[in-house]
Protein backbone atom coordinates (compact mmCIF):
# COMPACT_ATOMS: atom_id res chain seq x y z
CA UNK A 1 0.00 0.00 0.00
CA UNK A 2 1.31 3.01 -1.02
CA UNK A 3 2.30 5.46 2.14
CA UNK A 4 0.07 8.43 3.09
CA UNK A 5 2.48 11.54 2.50
CA UNK A 6 1.18 14.84 3.06
CA UNK A 7 -0.13 16.81 0.95
CA UNK A 8 -0.01 19.95 -0.60
CA UNK A 9 -1.45 23.25 -0.94
CA UNK A 10 -1.46 26.02 -3.64
CA UNK A 11 -2.87 29.37 -4.04
CA UNK A 12 -3.34 30.08 -6.78
CA UNK A 13 -4.43 33.78 -8.33
CA UNK A 14 -7.09 33.43 -10.75
CA UNK A 15 -6.80 36.79 -12.26
CA UNK A 16 -9.98 39.51 -12.64
CA UNK A 17 -12.13 37.20 -14.90
CA UNK A 18 -11.15 36.97 -18.40
CA UNK A 19 -9.49 33.34 -18.25
CA UNK A 20 -6.62 34.82 -20.57
CA UNK A 21 -4.93 36.61 -17.76
CA UNK A 22 -4.48 33.56 -15.72
CA UNK A 23 -0.79 32.71 -15.53
CA UNK A 24 -0.01 29.39 -17.25
CA UNK A 25 1.51 28.46 -13.50
CA UNK A 26 -1.84 28.84 -12.37
CA UNK A 27 -3.85 26.65 -15.04
CA UNK A 28 -0.93 23.93 -14.73
CA UNK A 29 -1.53 23.57 -10.78
CA UNK A 30 -5.56 23.82 -11.87
CA UNK A 31 -4.81 20.73 -14.29
CA UNK A 32 -2.88 18.97 -11.32
CA UNK A 33 -5.30 19.78 -8.14
CA UNK A 34 -6.82 16.72 -6.45
CA UNK A 35 -9.10 19.20 -4.22
CA UNK A 36 -10.33 22.53 -5.30
CA UNK A 37 -11.47 25.00 -3.18
CA UNK A 38 -12.88 28.03 -4.63
CA UNK A 39 -15.05 30.84 -4.35
CA UNK A 40 -18.44 32.24 -5.80
CA UNK A 41 -17.19 34.90 -7.58
CA UNK A 42 -14.96 32.95 -10.17
CA UNK A 43 -16.67 32.95 -13.39
CA UNK A 44 -17.89 29.86 -15.40
CA UNK A 45 -15.64 30.51 -17.89
CA UNK A 46 -12.83 29.66 -15.67
CA UNK A 47 -14.50 26.66 -13.26
CA UNK A 48 -15.44 24.94 -16.53
CA UNK A 49 -11.33 24.72 -17.37
CA UNK A 50 -11.18 23.09 -14.23
CA UNK A 51 -11.23 19.45 -13.78
CA UNK A 52 -14.07 17.48 -13.00
CA UNK A 53 -12.19 14.60 -11.25
CA UNK A 54 -10.91 17.07 -8.73
CA UNK A 55 -12.98 17.35 -5.27
CA UNK A 56 -14.82 20.56 -5.62
CA UNK A 57 -15.83 22.69 -2.30
CA UNK A 58 -17.27 25.80 -3.04
CA UNK A 59 -16.12 28.16 0.06
CA UNK A 60 -18.23 31.24 -1.33
CA UNK A 61 -21.26 29.63 -0.41
CA UNK A 62 -23.20 27.35 1.03
CA UNK A 63 -26.85 25.77 0.86
CA UNK A 64 -27.95 28.51 3.40
CA UNK A 65 -26.21 31.06 1.19
CA UNK A 66 -23.82 32.05 3.97
CA UNK A 67 -19.94 32.58 3.26
CA UNK A 68 -17.91 30.14 4.81
CA UNK A 69 -15.96 31.36 7.88
CA UNK A 70 -12.54 32.01 7.58
CA UNK A 71 -11.49 29.55 9.87
CA UNK A 72 -13.81 26.77 8.64
CA UNK A 73 -11.91 27.72 5.24
CA UNK A 74 -7.73 27.28 6.94
CA UNK A 75 -9.41 23.70 8.43
CA UNK A 76 -10.57 22.35 4.85
CA UNK A 77 -7.03 22.87 3.28
CA UNK A 78 -5.50 21.71 6.39
CA UNK A 79 -7.12 18.46 6.59
CA UNK A 80 -7.36 17.80 2.74
CA UNK A 81 -3.89 18.32 2.51
CA UNK A 82 -3.17 15.88 5.46
CA UNK A 83 -5.29 13.66 4.10
CA UNK A 84 -2.80 13.76 0.92
CA UNK A 85 -4.14 15.30 -1.20
CA UNK A 86 -2.90 18.33 -3.66
CA UNK A 87 -4.88 21.02 -2.83
CA UNK A 88 -5.62 24.13 -5.08
CA UNK A 89 -7.34 26.98 -3.33
CA UNK A 90 -8.01 28.95 -6.39
CA UNK A 91 -8.83 33.36 -5.75
CA UNK A 92 -9.60 35.88 -7.69
CA UNK A 93 -7.22 38.50 -8.74
CA UNK A 94 -4.22 37.79 -6.82
CA UNK A 95 -4.68 36.03 -3.20
CA UNK A 96 -2.79 38.46 -1.79
CA UNK A 97 -4.36 41.51 -2.40
CA UNK A 98 -7.39 41.66 -0.01
CA UNK A 99 -7.55 38.00 -1.13
CA UNK A 100 -7.04 36.74 2.66
CA UNK A 101 -4.17 34.70 1.31
CA UNK A 102 -2.14 35.11 4.38
CA UNK A 103 -4.27 34.10 6.77
CA UNK A 104 -4.90 31.31 4.75
CA UNK A 105 -1.40 30.45 5.17
CA UNK A 106 -0.77 31.15 8.43
CA UNK A 107 -2.46 27.47 10.00
CA UNK A 108 -0.41 25.82 7.20
CA UNK A 109 2.90 27.15 8.17
CA UNK A 110 2.40 26.31 11.71
CA UNK A 111 1.20 22.70 11.04
CA UNK A 112 3.82 22.33 8.34
CA UNK A 113 1.66 21.69 5.26
CA UNK A 114 3.87 22.04 2.31
CA UNK A 115 2.94 25.33 0.43
CA UNK A 116 3.05 27.27 -2.76
CA UNK A 117 2.20 30.64 -4.71
CA UNK A 118 0.81 31.27 -7.67
CA UNK A 119 0.52 35.67 -7.80
CA UNK A 120 -2.28 36.42 -9.98
CA UNK A 121 -3.38 39.56 -12.33
CA UNK A 122 -5.04 41.90 -9.83
CA UNK A 123 -8.40 43.91 -10.54
CA UNK A 124 -6.55 47.09 -9.04
CA UNK A 125 -4.96 46.82 -12.30
CA UNK A 126 -6.18 44.94 -14.98
CA UNK A 127 -10.08 46.05 -14.87
CA UNK A 128 -8.39 49.97 -14.90
CA UNK A 129 -6.78 48.54 -17.93
CA UNK A 130 -9.57 46.51 -19.71
CA UNK A 131 -11.46 50.24 -19.48
CA UNK A 132 -8.57 52.03 -21.08
CA UNK A 133 -7.08 53.69 -17.98
CA UNK A 134 -3.96 53.01 -16.45
CA UNK A 135 -3.01 53.38 -13.39
CA UNK A 136 -0.08 55.43 -14.09
CA UNK A 137 1.13 57.84 -16.45
CA UNK A 138 4.17 59.84 -16.48
CA UNK A 139 2.28 63.10 -17.28
CA UNK A 140 -0.36 62.78 -14.25
CA UNK A 141 0.78 60.75 -11.37
CA UNK A 142 3.76 59.41 -9.87
CA UNK A 143 2.23 56.75 -7.50
CA UNK A 144 -1.28 54.59 -7.02
CA UNK A 145 -2.61 53.14 -3.92
CA UNK A 146 -4.74 50.35 -3.30
CA UNK A 147 -7.38 50.65 -0.71
CA UNK A 148 -10.02 48.33 0.58
CA UNK A 149 -13.29 50.32 0.29
CA UNK A 150 -14.64 47.95 3.20
CA UNK A 151 -16.10 49.18 6.36
CA UNK A 152 -14.77 47.61 9.91
CA UNK A 153 -17.86 46.25 12.40
CA UNK A 154 -18.10 50.02 13.31
CA UNK A 155 -19.57 51.22 10.12
CA UNK A 156 -16.08 52.85 9.40
CA UNK A 157 -13.77 53.35 7.12
CA UNK A 158 -9.77 52.85 8.08
CA UNK A 159 -8.27 55.42 5.90
CA UNK A 160 -6.31 58.11 6.22
CA UNK A 161 -7.90 60.13 3.30
CA UNK A 162 -5.92 63.47 4.31
CA UNK A 163 -2.64 60.90 3.33
CA UNK A 164 -4.73 60.20 0.24
CA UNK A 165 -5.53 63.47 -0.72
CA UNK A 166 -2.03 65.42 -0.54
CA UNK A 167 -0.22 62.48 -2.67
CA UNK A 168 -2.03 63.78 -6.13
CA UNK A 169 -2.38 59.77 -6.83
CA UNK A 170 -4.04 57.32 -8.79
CA UNK A 171 -6.41 55.88 -5.99
CA UNK A 172 -7.89 52.22 -6.36
CA UNK A 173 -10.71 50.76 -4.15
CA UNK A 174 -11.58 47.15 -3.70
CA UNK A 175 -15.05 46.35 -2.16
CA UNK A 176 -15.66 50.12 -2.34
CA UNK A 177 -19.71 49.72 -4.02
CA UNK A 178 -21.30 50.47 -0.91
CA UNK A 179 -18.81 52.86 0.54
CA UNK A 180 -18.85 54.94 -2.91
CA UNK A 181 -20.27 58.23 -1.28
CA UNK A 182 -18.13 58.21 2.15
CA UNK A 183 -15.02 57.94 0.22
CA UNK A 184 -15.75 60.67 -2.70
CA UNK A 185 -17.00 62.94 0.11
CA UNK A 186 -14.03 62.42 2.73
CA UNK A 187 -11.54 62.83 -0.42
CA UNK A 188 -12.89 65.88 -0.81
CA UNK A 189 -13.25 66.88 2.73
CA UNK A 190 -9.71 66.22 3.01
CA UNK A 191 -8.84 68.78 0.26
CA UNK A 192 -9.55 66.66 -2.87
CA UNK A 193 -10.43 69.42 -5.84
CA UNK A 194 -13.83 68.42 -6.61
CA UNK A 195 -13.08 67.98 -10.76
CA UNK A 196 -10.77 65.53 -10.30
CA UNK A 197 -11.75 62.94 -12.64
CA UNK A 198 -13.09 58.94 -11.12
CA UNK A 199 -14.49 56.46 -12.46
CA UNK A 200 -16.31 53.02 -11.31
CA UNK A 201 -15.58 50.20 -13.14
CA UNK A 202 -17.77 46.75 -12.72
CA UNK A 203 -17.14 43.12 -13.83
CA UNK A 204 -14.38 44.63 -15.32
CA UNK A 205 -12.31 42.02 -17.80
CA UNK A 206 -15.50 39.99 -18.44
CA UNK A 207 -18.01 40.70 -21.21
CA UNK A 208 -20.24 42.25 -18.82
CA UNK A 209 -17.64 44.80 -18.00
CA UNK A 210 -19.59 48.07 -17.93
CA UNK A 211 -17.98 51.55 -16.20
CA UNK A 212 -19.69 55.46 -15.26
CA UNK A 213 -16.53 57.92 -15.16
CA UNK A 214 -17.27 60.92 -13.71
CA UNK A 215 -15.26 63.06 -10.94
CA UNK A 216 -15.23 62.70 -7.58
CA UNK A 217 -18.00 65.29 -6.76
CA UNK A 218 -20.28 63.50 -9.51
CA UNK A 219 -19.19 59.59 -9.31
CA UNK A 220 -22.07 58.64 -6.82
CA UNK A 221 -24.45 60.11 -9.00
CA UNK A 222 -23.29 58.81 -12.66
CA UNK A 223 -23.18 55.06 -10.40
CA UNK A 224 -26.33 55.40 -9.49
CA UNK A 225 -27.71 56.23 -12.56
CA UNK A 226 -26.34 53.56 -14.25
CA UNK A 227 -27.37 51.25 -11.59
CA UNK A 228 -23.64 49.86 -11.36
CA UNK A 229 -23.37 47.22 -8.92
CA UNK A 230 -20.58 44.87 -6.77
CA UNK A 231 -17.82 43.62 -7.80
CA UNK A 232 -16.63 46.96 -9.25
CA UNK A 233 -13.37 48.95 -8.73
CA UNK A 234 -13.25 52.74 -7.87
CA UNK A 235 -10.29 54.69 -9.97
CA UNK A 236 -9.54 58.27 -8.69
CA UNK A 237 -7.00 60.23 -10.50
CA UNK A 238 -6.28 62.47 -13.46
CA UNK A 239 -5.65 59.03 -15.19
CA UNK A 240 -9.39 57.83 -15.59
CA UNK A 241 -9.41 61.12 -18.08
CA UNK A 242 -7.72 58.69 -20.13
CA UNK A 243 -10.47 56.29 -20.92
CA UNK A 244 -12.17 58.65 -23.34
CA UNK A 245 -9.17 57.59 -26.07
CA UNK A 246 -7.88 54.58 -23.97
CA UNK A 247 -11.30 52.22 -24.27
CA UNK A 248 -10.54 49.23 -26.40
CA UNK A 249 -12.10 46.18 -25.36
CA UNK A 250 -15.63 47.30 -26.49
CA UNK A 251 -14.80 47.65 -29.76
CA UNK A 252 -14.36 44.02 -30.65
CA UNK A 253 -17.06 42.32 -33.00
CA UNK A 254 -18.02 39.66 -29.92
CA UNK A 255 -17.56 42.00 -27.19
CA UNK A 256 -20.60 41.65 -24.91
CA UNK A 257 -21.56 38.14 -25.65
CA UNK A 258 -20.86 34.68 -23.52
CA UNK A 259 -20.87 31.96 -25.62
CA UNK A 260 -21.07 28.39 -24.20
CA UNK A 261 -19.40 25.63 -26.51
CA UNK A 262 -20.46 22.25 -26.35
CA UNK A 263 -18.07 20.72 -28.30
CA UNK A 264 -15.67 17.37 -27.46
CA UNK A 265 -12.85 19.27 -25.79
CA UNK A 266 -9.73 18.81 -28.57
CA UNK A 267 -12.03 19.94 -31.43
CA UNK A 268 -13.06 22.89 -29.20
CA UNK A 269 -9.80 24.91 -27.99
CA UNK A 270 -9.54 26.53 -31.49
CA UNK A 271 -12.96 27.34 -31.98
CA UNK A 272 -12.65 29.21 -28.33
CA UNK A 273 -9.66 30.61 -29.15
CA UNK A 274 -11.13 31.97 -32.25
CA UNK A 275 -14.47 33.50 -30.09
CA UNK A 276 -11.88 34.78 -27.87
CA UNK A 277 -10.07 36.62 -30.16
CA UNK A 278 -13.04 38.27 -31.18
CA UNK A 279 -14.22 39.49 -27.49
CA UNK A 280 -16.12 36.55 -26.61
CA UNK A 281 -16.54 35.20 -23.37
CA UNK A 282 -16.29 31.79 -23.69
CA UNK A 283 -17.15 28.58 -21.35
CA UNK A 284 -16.12 25.19 -22.66
CA UNK A 285 -18.37 22.26 -21.12
CA UNK A 286 -18.38 19.54 -23.89
CA UNK A 287 -21.80 17.81 -23.37
CA UNK A 288 -20.17 14.65 -25.42
CA UNK A 289 -16.95 12.58 -25.48
CA UNK A 290 -15.88 9.80 -27.42
CA UNK A 291 -14.06 6.82 -26.44
CA UNK A 292 -12.89 4.33 -28.76
CA UNK A 293 -14.04 0.61 -28.84
CA UNK A 294 -10.72 -1.18 -28.05
CA UNK A 295 -11.40 0.55 -24.62
CA UNK A 296 -14.98 0.95 -24.24
CA UNK A 297 -17.24 -1.60 -22.38
CA UNK A 298 -20.01 -2.52 -24.48
CA UNK A 299 -19.63 -6.22 -24.78
CA UNK A 300 -21.09 -6.19 -28.72
CA UNK A 301 -18.41 -4.39 -30.01
CA UNK A 302 -15.61 -6.54 -28.35
CA UNK A 303 -13.06 -7.76 -30.95
CA UNK A 304 -15.13 -6.16 -33.59
CA UNK A 305 -12.30 -3.91 -34.45
CA UNK A 306 -9.79 -5.88 -34.68
CA UNK A 307 -11.81 -8.52 -37.23
CA UNK A 308 -12.74 -5.41 -39.56
CA UNK A 309 -9.02 -4.74 -39.68
CA UNK A 310 -7.91 -8.23 -40.95
CA UNK A 311 -10.72 -8.41 -43.25
CA UNK A 312 -9.66 -4.66 -44.44
CA UNK A 313 -5.93 -6.46 -44.83
CA UNK A 314 -7.12 -9.78 -46.91
CA UNK A 315 -9.21 -7.53 -49.49
CA UNK A 316 -8.27 -8.52 -53.08
CA UNK A 317 -9.97 -5.40 -54.87
CA UNK A 318 -9.51 -1.75 -54.42
CA UNK A 319 -10.49 -0.53 -50.87
CA UNK A 320 -11.70 2.99 -50.05
CA UNK A 321 -10.82 4.16 -46.30
CA UNK A 322 -13.41 6.53 -45.42
CA UNK A 323 -13.82 9.06 -42.42
CA UNK A 324 -16.80 11.36 -41.12
CA UNK A 325 -14.89 13.23 -38.26
CA UNK A 326 -11.64 14.14 -36.69
CA UNK A 327 -11.50 11.91 -34.13
CA UNK A 328 -12.53 9.01 -36.14
CA UNK A 329 -9.29 9.27 -37.92
CA UNK A 330 -7.77 9.92 -34.54
CA UNK A 331 -8.81 6.93 -33.01
CA UNK A 332 -8.68 4.72 -35.83
CA UNK A 333 -4.53 5.46 -35.94
CA UNK A 334 -4.39 5.22 -32.13
CA UNK A 335 -6.25 1.52 -32.21
CA UNK A 336 -4.15 0.66 -35.35
CA UNK A 337 -0.78 1.78 -32.89
CA UNK A 338 -2.61 -0.09 -29.69
CA UNK A 339 -2.90 -3.42 -32.33
CA UNK A 340 0.61 -3.24 -33.53
CA UNK A 341 -0.72 -2.81 -36.94
CA UNK A 342 1.78 -1.70 -38.99
CA UNK A 343 1.33 1.56 -41.36
CA UNK A 344 3.35 -0.97 -44.21
CA UNK A 345 0.84 -3.55 -43.95
CA UNK A 346 -2.19 -0.78 -44.42
CA UNK A 347 -0.51 1.14 -47.41
CA UNK A 348 0.17 -2.51 -49.33
CA UNK A 349 -4.17 -2.91 -49.87
CA UNK A 350 -4.45 -2.58 -53.21
CA UNK A 351 -6.21 0.56 -54.61
CA UNK A 352 -5.97 2.26 -51.33
CA UNK A 353 -8.11 5.50 -51.23
CA UNK A 354 -9.19 7.82 -48.87
CA UNK A 355 -12.45 9.52 -48.51
CA UNK A 356 -13.27 12.64 -45.66
CA UNK A 357 -16.17 14.41 -44.56
CA UNK A 358 -14.88 17.98 -44.63
CA UNK A 359 -11.73 19.94 -44.10
CA UNK A 360 -11.37 19.30 -40.40
CA UNK A 361 -11.67 15.28 -41.34
CA UNK A 362 -9.27 16.11 -43.73
CA UNK A 363 -6.63 17.95 -42.10
CA UNK A 364 -6.68 15.62 -39.13
CA UNK A 365 -5.72 12.88 -41.98
CA UNK A 366 -3.24 15.22 -42.89
CA UNK A 367 -1.77 14.84 -39.81
CA UNK A 368 -0.79 10.87 -40.35
CA UNK A 369 0.54 12.46 -44.13
CA UNK A 370 -2.51 11.36 -46.27
CA UNK A 371 -3.77 13.49 -48.43
CA UNK A 372 -7.44 12.73 -48.66
CA UNK A 373 -8.52 11.63 -52.35
CA UNK A 374 -12.14 12.82 -51.98
CA UNK A 375 -13.77 15.34 -49.99
CA UNK A 376 -17.29 16.58 -50.86
CA UNK A 377 -17.81 20.56 -51.07
CA UNK A 378 -20.87 20.14 -48.18
CA UNK A 379 -19.70 18.74 -45.52
CA UNK A 380 -23.01 15.97 -45.39
CA UNK A 381 -22.90 12.52 -44.89
CA UNK A 382 -25.74 11.98 -47.31
CA UNK A 383 -23.05 14.13 -49.96
CA UNK A 384 -19.72 11.82 -48.97
CA UNK A 385 -22.20 9.43 -50.16
CA UNK A 386 -22.92 10.52 -53.34
CA UNK A 387 -19.76 11.72 -54.58
CA UNK A 388 -18.21 7.81 -53.66
CA UNK A 389 -20.85 6.63 -55.51
CA UNK A 390 -19.95 8.56 -58.52
CA UNK A 391 -16.30 8.68 -58.27
CA UNK A 392 -15.44 4.83 -57.15
CA UNK A 393 -15.40 1.51 -59.36
CA UNK A 394 -18.27 -1.55 -58.52
CA UNK A 395 -15.18 -3.30 -57.62
CA UNK A 396 -14.12 -1.27 -54.27
CA UNK A 397 -15.09 -1.78 -51.14
CA UNK A 398 -16.07 1.47 -48.90
CA UNK A 399 -14.46 0.91 -45.07
CA UNK A 400 -16.59 3.47 -43.18
CA UNK A 401 -14.20 4.24 -40.46
CA UNK A 402 -16.61 6.13 -37.87
CA UNK A 403 -18.74 6.67 -34.56
CA UNK A 404 -21.52 3.46 -33.52
CA UNK A 405 -24.84 4.21 -34.97
CA UNK A 406 -23.46 6.61 -38.06
CA UNK A 407 -25.75 8.77 -39.86
CA UNK A 408 -27.82 6.08 -42.35
CA UNK A 409 -27.97 8.74 -45.23
CA UNK A 410 -24.54 7.95 -46.17
CA UNK A 411 -25.29 4.17 -46.05
CA UNK A 412 -28.04 4.47 -48.55
CA UNK A 413 -26.23 6.22 -51.38
CA UNK A 414 -24.26 3.40 -51.04
CA UNK A 415 -26.78 1.00 -51.42
CA UNK A 416 -28.61 2.64 -54.11
CA UNK A 417 -24.88 2.94 -56.63
CA UNK A 418 -24.38 -1.01 -55.69
CA UNK A 419 -21.06 -0.18 -53.79
CA UNK A 420 -20.24 -2.61 -51.34
CA UNK A 421 -19.07 -1.63 -47.55
CA UNK A 422 -18.69 -2.17 -44.61
CA UNK A 423 -20.11 0.09 -41.51
CA UNK A 424 -16.61 -0.40 -38.82
CA UNK A 425 -17.70 1.38 -35.37
CA UNK A 426 -14.34 3.00 -34.25
CA UNK A 427 -15.63 4.72 -31.11
CA UNK A 428 -19.00 5.49 -29.74
CA UNK A 429 -20.24 8.65 -27.99
CA UNK A 430 -20.75 9.00 -24.31
CA UNK A 431 -22.81 12.32 -22.61
CA UNK A 432 -20.85 13.71 -19.63
CA UNK A 433 -21.30 16.86 -17.56
CA UNK A 434 -19.61 18.23 -14.72
CA UNK A 435 -22.61 18.55 -11.93
CA UNK A 436 -20.93 20.66 -9.67
CA UNK A 437 -21.75 23.18 -12.62
CA UNK A 438 -25.35 22.87 -13.26
CA UNK A 439 -26.55 25.35 -10.70
CA UNK A 440 -24.04 28.06 -11.49
CA UNK A 441 -25.62 26.74 -15.24
CA UNK A 442 -29.47 26.81 -14.67
CA UNK A 443 -28.80 30.64 -12.72
CA UNK A 444 -26.75 32.10 -15.68
CA UNK A 445 -29.23 31.19 -18.24
CA UNK A 446 -32.25 31.99 -15.86
CA UNK A 447 -30.57 35.65 -15.62
CA UNK A 448 -30.04 35.76 -19.25
CA UNK A 449 -26.02 35.74 -18.83
CA UNK A 450 -25.40 33.45 -21.66
CA UNK A 451 -26.10 34.73 -24.82
CA UNK A 452 -24.96 31.66 -27.52
CA UNK A 453 -25.24 27.59 -27.25
CA UNK A 454 -22.89 26.32 -30.32
CA UNK A 455 -23.82 22.86 -31.31
CA UNK A 456 -21.52 20.96 -34.12
CA UNK A 457 -23.98 18.05 -33.81
CA UNK A 458 -27.03 16.76 -33.10
CA UNK A 459 -25.23 14.26 -30.22
CA UNK A 460 -24.12 17.62 -28.80
CA UNK A 461 -27.48 18.92 -28.35
CA UNK A 462 -28.56 15.14 -26.46
CA UNK A 463 -25.46 15.22 -24.40
CA UNK A 464 -25.91 19.15 -23.36
CA UNK A 465 -30.17 18.55 -22.62
CA UNK A 466 -29.04 15.45 -20.32
CA UNK A 467 -26.40 18.13 -18.42
CA UNK A 468 -29.77 19.90 -17.94
CA UNK A 469 -32.15 17.76 -16.97
CA UNK A 470 -35.44 19.14 -16.54
CA UNK A 471 -34.82 22.67 -18.05
CA UNK A 472 -36.35 25.10 -19.48
CA UNK A 473 -34.74 24.82 -22.86
CA UNK A 474 -36.59 28.10 -24.58
CA UNK A 475 -33.95 29.90 -22.72
CA UNK A 476 -31.77 28.71 -24.92
CA UNK A 477 -30.53 30.54 -28.44
CA UNK A 478 -28.94 27.44 -30.16
CA UNK A 479 -26.28 28.08 -32.91
CA UNK A 480 -26.32 24.94 -34.95
CA UNK A 481 -23.71 23.79 -37.60
CA UNK A 482 -26.63 22.65 -39.62
CA UNK A 483 -30.14 21.13 -40.46
CA UNK A 484 -29.98 18.00 -38.58
CA UNK A 485 -28.23 20.02 -35.23
CA UNK A 486 -31.36 22.22 -35.55
CA UNK A 487 -33.75 19.47 -35.93
CA UNK A 488 -32.27 18.32 -32.69
CA UNK A 489 -32.25 21.70 -30.56
CA UNK A 490 -36.16 22.63 -31.75
CA UNK A 491 -37.20 19.13 -29.81
CA UNK A 492 -35.91 21.03 -26.71
CA UNK A 493 -37.79 23.94 -27.70
CA UNK A 494 -34.54 25.86 -28.56
CA UNK A 495 -34.47 29.39 -30.32
CA UNK A 496 -32.29 28.25 -33.12
CA UNK A 497 -30.20 29.66 -35.48
CA UNK A 498 -28.52 27.93 -38.11
CA UNK A 499 -24.93 28.69 -39.83
CA UNK A 500 -25.60 29.30 -43.86
CA UNK A 501 -22.01 26.31 -44.45
CA UNK A 502 -21.79 23.55 -42.26
CA UNK A 503 -18.25 25.12 -40.53
CA UNK A 504 -17.15 26.59 -37.83
CA UNK A 505 -16.01 29.71 -39.77
CA UNK A 506 -19.59 29.88 -40.73
CA UNK A 507 -20.94 29.55 -37.12
CA UNK A 508 -18.36 31.98 -36.13
CA UNK A 509 -19.92 34.47 -39.19
CA UNK A 510 -23.07 34.52 -37.91
CA UNK A 511 -22.10 35.00 -34.13
CA UNK A 512 -20.86 38.36 -35.84
CA UNK A 513 -24.14 39.11 -37.76
CA UNK A 514 -26.00 38.51 -34.68
CA UNK A 515 -23.84 40.74 -32.71
CA UNK A 516 -24.54 43.62 -35.61
CA UNK A 517 -21.03 43.45 -36.22
CA UNK A 518 -18.73 42.41 -38.93
CA UNK A 519 -15.25 40.31 -39.49
CA UNK A 520 -13.94 43.48 -40.97
CA UNK A 521 -12.03 44.04 -37.91
CA UNK A 522 -8.50 43.04 -36.85
N1 LIG B 1 -7.67 39.54 -4.64
C1 LIG B 1 -8.52 40.33 -5.50
C2 LIG B 1 -9.36 41.31 -4.76
C3 LIG B 1 -10.29 40.69 -3.75
S1 LIG B 1 -11.32 41.85 -2.97
C4 LIG B 1 -7.68 40.99 -6.58
O1 LIG B 1 -6.45 41.01 -6.50
O2 LIG B 1 -8.27 41.49 -7.55
C5 LIG B 1 -12.74 41.83 -3.99
C6 LIG B 1 -12.87 43.13 -4.73
O3 LIG B 1 -12.04 43.11 -5.87
C7 LIG B 1 -14.24 43.42 -5.25
O4 LIG B 1 -15.08 43.98 -4.27
C8 LIG B 1 -13.94 44.44 -6.33
O5 LIG B 1 -13.67 45.69 -5.80
C9 LIG B 1 -12.62 43.89 -6.88
N2 LIG B 1 -12.82 43.07 -8.08
C10 LIG B 1 -12.44 41.80 -8.23
N3 LIG B 1 -12.70 41.38 -9.48
C11 LIG B 1 -13.26 42.42 -10.12
C12 LIG B 1 -13.74 42.64 -11.44
N4 LIG B 1 -13.70 41.67 -12.36
N5 LIG B 1 -14.25 43.84 -11.76
C13 LIG B 1 -14.29 44.82 -10.86
N6 LIG B 1 -13.86 44.68 -9.60
C14 LIG B 1 -13.34 43.50 -9.23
Amino acid sequence: MKEQTTGKVTLVGAGPGDVGLLTQKGMQAIKEAEVLVYDALLSLELLALCPKEAEWINVGKRSNCHLVPQEEINEILLEKAKEGKNVVRLKGGDPFVFGRGGEELELLAKEGVPFEIVPGITSSIAVAAYNGIPVTHRDYTSSFHVVTGHKKKNGKLDINFKALADMEATLVFLMGVAALETICNRLMEAGMDPDTPAAILEKGTTCRQRRAVATVSTLKAEADKQEIKSPAVIVVGKVCSLERDFSWIEKKPLFGKQILLTRPKVRASEFAEKLRKLGAQVIELPSIDTVPVLAGEREDLKGTFEKEIAAFLEEKGAVCAAFTSPQGVSHFFAQLRELKVDMRKILATPGLSFAAIGTGTKKELEKYNIFADYVPERYYARELGKLLAEKLTSDTTVYLFRAMQGSPELTEELKKAKLSYKDVAIYETVYKSNPMLTEKLETAFAQEDIDYVTFTSASTVKGFAETLKNFDFTKVCAVCIGEQTAKEAEKYGMKIEIAKEPSIASMIELLCEKAGRNLGWN
